[in-house]
């Protein structure tokens, strides 16, 4: 199931969709042990693809593949798309899938066998289920639960090597991670099939050509334009609907990575711009980018337009609804991506667009980390060091940690940084150990770290131009007597972030969102027929059947 890339190929000149490349010799592609699924006659109409029609890459998350009743759901939004789209599909592992996944690669190196065979088991049966609501013919059950038996002994070998050695390897960590993704993919290429449309599973290994960084994996874009030309294309262009697998990828030597946690929005606009897409459409459980995280701030309304700069710095800062890199691959093309409701279909969503919708400068939406850590390089001793700020950036760059937020402006090189909670242990350590002589001499620790932070971010086009809006930002968190621990604003012309404690990240955004009234702000541009609450209340049962990540 590996693609087999030749470095050379490299370099290769951007392809125009409609346009097969010649055979190359350099793009070596193993044959995949799946099939087309021819679409099932019998039972249904058939959808047929038009090779004039324009692509879309629809993405749907976990909830939306959640359970039986929620993948009927994706097909049906499918079967409607192909009437006036190609469309390549993308998808997550059912929800929660992927979250035990990785508890049965960390149990394993505990060496928890019960545990690890009581998830997998759980798994089976979570899969079966939805196989036998979905399929009918005893012969196609029999043939796709096979298929998953062979998945699921793939990841019990894995998990028993690594009980093993005791030792869980962050490459045998993104091949039992990745499952749920290989899992799901045939699971509804054989639904779609069922359903009168012409399917093929294709796991993105053949398709999305990444370094080898586990975990994080960040992709070539020119190797993955080739390989999505010689794979992809031809299979959307027999009117076939291709299933790909989210979040996973491979090396150049054909080893699985993957993309980072949420990384299927990530990998379909990946596709989307390998593709030359004319949309990417991203299905998920609320309606589209709100004004903030609707679990945190309940007033929080659906935004239906926005820019590329303003979705990615939302992304960035912990929007959950979109990978922080979600944005990247679509903006260097201007492909428009869209975030629509898979249980709420006829609400237009958010579209989000080169330049987005202008609101007078005013903000647009806030956002939250809250698994991050505060590290502060401090104290006198430090007045003497060399190159303080160089030497901290080559050492988070060395450990691979995202700086999430900087502040420094002390004249005795004082520089406080925040970074991921996953990362911090390893930034602190590698922190230590490059000031370590510098330091030695001293007998207080100069570089801390404080993992009882958050980071709130203010996004809007023209926060930095647009006067009042750091005094309304800081004046409301004063009057509510929140204390702000730092602050980056001017780097960015879209946003201000600011670190409080978690504690009081909650009240920050619900303050501040009161402040720029974002629960007013946006109705007025809702689609006639809208209300202005998102739909997230609409579909509770099967939400709550589909069980979040
Ligand atoms: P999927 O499984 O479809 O990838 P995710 O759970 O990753 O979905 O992302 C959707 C969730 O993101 C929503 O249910 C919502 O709780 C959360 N979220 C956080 N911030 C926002 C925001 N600004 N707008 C919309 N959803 C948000
Ligand atoms: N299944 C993966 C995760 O849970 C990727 C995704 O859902 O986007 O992180
Ligand atoms: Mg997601």
């Amino acid at each position: 199931m590996r693609s087999k890339i030749n470095p050379g190929m490299a370099g290769a000149a951007r392809l125009a969709r409609g346009h097969r490349i010649p055979h190359s010799d350099s793009v070596r592609i193993s044959k995949v042990p799946s099939e087309h699924l021819p679409a099932d006659r019998d039972s249904h109409n058939l959808v047929r693809n038009n090779p004039n029609k324009p692509l879309r890459i629809m993405k749907f998350g976990g909830t939306s593949v959640g359970n039986a009743s929620c993948i009927q759901k994706v097909v049906e939004i499918i079967r409607t798309g192909l009437t006036e789209s190609d469309i390549v599909v993308v998808v997550s592992a059912m929800s929660g899938v992927t979250n035990k996944l990785i508890e049965a690669a960390v149990q394993s190196e505990a060496g928890n066998r019960e545990a690890v065979s009581c998830i997998f088991a759980e798994l089976r049966k979570r899969h079966d289920v939805a196989i036998h609501a979905l399929i009918r013919s005893d012969a196609k059950r029999n043939l796709i639960g096979q298929q998953m038996q062979m998945l699921f002994q793939e990841g019990e070998r894995l998990c028993e090597g690594t009980m093993l050695l005791r030792e869980l390897t962050p490459r045998v960590r993104d091949s039992i991670s990745s499952l749920g993704e290989r899992l799901s993919a045939p699971l509804v290429a054989a639904v779609l099939a069922e359903n009168g449309v012409a399917s093929e599973c294709i796991e993105a290994t053949e398709l999305v050509v990444t370094d080898s960084y586990h975990g994080g994996a960040e992709p070539w874009m020119d190797l993955t334009r080739e390989a999505c030309e010689a794979r992809l294309h031809p299979v959307v262009q027999q009117g076939i609907v291709p299933v790909v697998t989210g979040f996973i990828g491979a090396n150049e030597e054909g080893v699985l990575t993957t993309l980072g946690r949420g990384g299927s929005d990530y990998s379909a606009t990946i596709l989307g711009a390998a593709l030359d897409a004319d949309e990417v459409i991203i299905w998920t459980d609320v309606d589209g980018l709100l004004t903030a995280d609707p679990r945190l701030v309940p007033d929080a309304c659906l935004i239906p337009e926005i820019s590329y700069r303003e979705a990615a710095e939302l992304a960035y800062f912990g929007a959950k609804v979109l990978h922080p890199k979600t944005l990247h691959p679509v903006m260097q093309r201007g492909i428009p991506l869209r975030i629509r409701n898979t249980f709420a279909q006829d609400r237009a969503g958010t579209k989000i667009t080169p330049d987005g919708f202008t609101n007078g400068g005013e903000v647009t939406a806030l956002t939250a980390i809250s698994d991050a850590a505060l590290i502060v390089i401090g104290g006198p001793g430090l007045v003497g060091v060399q190159d303080v700020l160089g030497r901290t950036f080559a050492t988070t760059a060395a450990v691979r940690a995202d700086v999430l937020l900087i502040s420094q402006s002390s004249a005795q090189n004082d520089v406080c940084l925040v970074v991921p909670s996953a990362v911090a242990k390893r930034t602190v350590e590698a922190l230590r150990h490059e000031f370590a002589h510098d330091l030695a001499h001293e007998k207080v620790e100069h570089i801390t770290l404080d993992s009882t932070v958050a980071i709130v971010t203010v996004v809007g086009q023209k926060v930095r131009g647009t006067s009042g809006i750091v005094g309304r930002t800081f004046g409301v968190l004063g009057r509510e007597n929140i204390e702000v621990i730092a602050i980056a604003h001017g780097a960015s012309a879209c946003n201000i972030s600011f670190v409080v404690t978690k504690k009081e990240m909650k009240a920050a955004l619900v303050a501040t969102h009161q402040e720029f009234q974002l629960s007013e702000a946006t109705s007025h541009k809702l689609p006639a027929g809208c209300t202005d609450r998102p739909a997230t209340w609409h579909y509770e049962s099967e939400r709550a059947s589909a069980e979040a990540d």
